[in-house]
């Protein structure tokens, strides 16, 4: 018998199906009411509920048709017979000879034997099967298509109930081992900051959980899509509008897209048509959206998987517009272990949330040098972006890890991984508790040497973690990342109030502010630096500035006002030549002395240094150091320049080694001048950060280091450990090897003297 259902029909399905819902009683009782609904309404003999419970095993939790006694008892793990296929693929199944199909399994206890056909629909949660809800019928039915979907819309109503809790406790729903269908899942990704952390998911932009989902008035509804579609389409013309993009740039064509996908009239009208249905706009949104990830999922194709997360983003877009419910995640009661998933979030966003409950954050996008990468860094959390797939992956609720060592996310783990990680984290605390412990220790080898550790930081955030560092100050203030942060340019009184508050929370410890390193990789929303074939090597750092004095002097006058009074180091990065030194040096001299005549308190003293990062800048050192104060090597910015080698490319990370006898020699050179020249050196970039190459530096005469604050207790316990002389006396040596590296000789050479790197 071909049946027919039209829209009319299952609107009267769904409205008798909201009155028993409503009706009061348990859930139990709820549901079986609503198996005699469903079958009496679709024509069929048998309707029957399976719920998805602890250990991927699917229970028979209500039953109009078959043996009563069956409830409860029945059981099929998923995968298993056709309701566990049908949960397995999250697809419906129609089958006029159910019995015929090769994945049938009989089960005695509901006495099925009389029933030929079968269609089964998936309960979905957010692609994800919860449950089965099926119907029978002794005939050799074939199931319509109209049917198939009526069935499906009534296992949205169904999966509100199955997901309240009610009949299977959320806490079991949420269980590692008991996450009903839903495997472990490991997404690859790119670390922005070290780390690992065990949490929940929680989304930044929460999925609007649809209440209302069944409407009398379909006209109504349409209209109310109408008006939230206008106000999405506004919402994505303002973002283009904000980012102020440009055809060609990849982030427009991202927008692009939405845009495309925003006007799609397919989707609308598939949203109008199960409208038509019975259901209120919101719910024909999710419904469509169920339908879309169920049809995407199954092609392959990368970018039209892609596009599910963009559906997805849209269709959370429009149930906001039509809820009303437009609150973010930060401003709900939340878990105490936050893993923050979004697609990509901003500075701000991210200082939202309670950072003692924020663990980790995984992100669909993002990139290391993006704000909130910085933001991460600040606040030491673990970070992966660039995780494809993980907004369609994960769910709220589930347990993750976000293995920012190894760049992965995993997401609701198996037991025995999580307690791989939970010992790999805790290892890492207590290694940690270890090196606080030698926060007050001084820094001094075996052989009495003292080196002066001090630690980079960007934000005033980091400036918090100055104290328990150990840290003698700040090696290398990057000026520029306040600036990145920001929508517009900081004038001098915003300058010179954040500059202070700098020093202020350093208290009398040295801050080393460099001034604006601004273009190759950081770059300032607000101002136009014309698009370079080769920004790194382009008009960046101290070359911008010289181009716009302006820039520099307002900032060296926000950072003398700021540190009238007391001492300040200021620094000028990337000079190429002493003739740039001696540029940035006279406009800051006519600063000074305009403060000066403005009777403004100067600092005192004013220490100017210069940073050594190209390597240009070597074979004029001798002028140099007659010029200046101290003298900072950019180990980042060197290597690219010295090997000719891109520090941003993935490709190129490993290429070349700063442990090579050609990098330390020339490091070696730099230190044995400044030396000579009684200037003081220090090595900021993040060689410093590694013990192994910060002891390399040690021993080729390095005596200060600055680095992120995570590695200076590590690098203190290696100082603490090292006898210098024979490791000068190795490195001379092997500095004349014409090895790739000494990684692995010193390695040895660390090992054999019970050094820890
Ligand atoms: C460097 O180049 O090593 C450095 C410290 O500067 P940045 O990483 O900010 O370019
Ligand atoms: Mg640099």
């Amino acid at each position: 018998m071909a049946a027919t259902l039209g829209p009319g029909a299952t609107r009267r399905l769904l409205k008798r199906l909201r009155d028993t819902m409503a009706a009061g009683g348990s859930a139990q009782q709820r549901l079986d009411k609503i198996v005699k609904v469903i079958a009496g309404e679709l024509i069929a003999e048998v309707c029957s509920v399976y719920v998805v419970r602890a250990g991927q095993v699917l229970e028979l939790f209500a039953t109009e048709g078959l043996k009563p006694e069956a409830v409860h008892k029945t059981r099929l793990r998923v995968g298993e017979g056709i309701v566990g296929e049908i949960a397995e693929n999250a697809r419906p199944l129609a089958l006029a000879d159910a019995q015929s199909h090769p994945n049938f399994a009989f089960r005695p206890e509901t006495g099925e034997e009389i029933f030929h056909s079968m269609l089964g629909v998936p309960i979905l949660r957010s692609g994800r099967a919860i449950g089965v809800v099926a119907i029978q019928n002794r005939t050799f039915r074939e199931y319509a298509d109209e049917e198939v979907e009526a069935l499906q819309t009534v296992a949205m109503v169904l999966a509100e109930l199955v997901a309240s809790g009610e009949l299977v406790s959320a806490d079991e729903m949420l269980r590692t081992e008991d996450a009903g269908l839903v495997a472990s899942e490991r997404i690859e990704g790119q670390k922005l900051n070290e780390g690992i952390a065990i949490g929940i998911v929680v989304l930044h932009q929460p999925r609007v959980s649809v209440r209302q989902m069944v409407a009398d008035d379909p006209a109504a509804e349409k209209k109310r899509l109408r008006e939230a579609a206008a106000g999405m389409r506004t919402d994505i013309d303002r973002i283009f509008a904000d980012a102020g993009l440009e055809e060609g740039d990849e982030r427009w064509e991202i927008l692009e897209t939405y845009r495309m996908f925003a006007e799609d009239r397919g989707w609308f009208s598939r949203i109008a048509d199960a409208i038509d249905t019975g259901l209120t706009a919101e719910a024909a949104v999710q419904r469509v959206q169920e339908d879309n990830r169920a049809r995407l999922a199954l092609v392959s194709d990368p970018y039209i998987r892609e596009r599910i997360t963009d559906f997805d983003d849209l269709a959370n877009r429009l149930v906001r517009h039509l809820t009303g419910d437009r609150t973010a995640a930060a401003d709900a009661d939340l878990p105490d272990d936050i893993v923050l998933v979004a697609r990509n979030l901003g500075p701000a966003e991210l200082l939202e949330y309670d950072r003692r409950k924020l663990k980790g954050v995984a992100l669909e996008e993002g990139s290391s040098t993006s704000h909130v990468a910085i933001i991460a860094h600040a606040l030491d959390l673990p970070m992966v972006g660039h995780a494809a797939g993980l907004l369609s992956r994960a769910e709220p609720g589930d347990p993750v890890i976000v293995d920012a060592l190894g760049g992965q996310i995993i997401l609701r783990p198996r037991e025995d991984v999580r307690d791989t990680f939970a010992v790999a984290l805790r290892a890492r605390q207590e290694r940690r508790a270890g090196y606080a412990a030698l926060k007050d220790l001084p820094a001094v080898t075996r052989d009495g040497t003292p080196i002066s550790l001090n630690m980079n930081a960007g934000l005033v955030l980091d400036l918090e973690h100055l104290g328990d560092s150990g840290a003698d100050g700040i090696g290398l203030y990057r000026t520029e990342i306040p600036f990145m942060i920001r929508s517009t340019m900081p004038d001098v009184v915003e300058q010179t109030d954040l500059y202070r508050r700098i020093l202020d929370r350093a208290e009398n410890r040295p801050v080393v502010f460099r001034t604006l390193d601004i273009g190759g990789d950081k770059v300032l929303p607000y101002l136009d630096v014309s698009t370079q074939e080769n920004p790194a090597m382009g008009v960046r750092a101290i070359r911008l500035t010289l181009d716009r004095p302006a820039i520099l002097r307002e900032q060296v006058r926000g950072l003398l006002r700021a540190a009238g009074g007391r001492r300040l180091d200021i620094m000028f990065p990337m000079v190429a030549e002493v003739a740039e030194f001696d540029a940035a040096k006279e406009l800051l001299e006519i600063e000074i002395a305009r403060e000066a005549k403005r009777g403004r308190a100067l600092p005192d003293p004013i220490r100017i240094g210069v940073m050594l990062e190209v390597p240009s800048l070597y074979w004029q050192l001798q002028q140099l150091l007659k010029r200046v104060d101290f003298v900072s090597v950019g180990s980042n910015d060197l290597m690219q320049f010295f090997f000719a080698s891109d520090r941003g490319n993935p490709d190129m990370a490993d290429r070349y080694d700063p442990l090579s006898p050609g990098m330390l020699s020339f490091l070696r050179a730099i230190a044995r001048d400044c030396d000579a020249a009684q200037t003081q050196l220090t090595l900021c970039g993040d060689m410093a950060s590694r013990p192994l190459e910060a002891m390399a530096l040690l021993g080729i005469g390095y005596r200060r280091l600055s680095m992120p604050f995570p590695a200076i207790g590590p690098v203190k316990a290696m100082v603490r450990a090292l006898d210098l002389p024979p490791l000068a006396k190795y490195l001379d040596e092997i500095c004349r090897l014409a090895d790739h590296s000494v990684r692995k000789k010193l390695g040895d050479f660390a090992r054999d003297h019970n050094i820890p790197v």
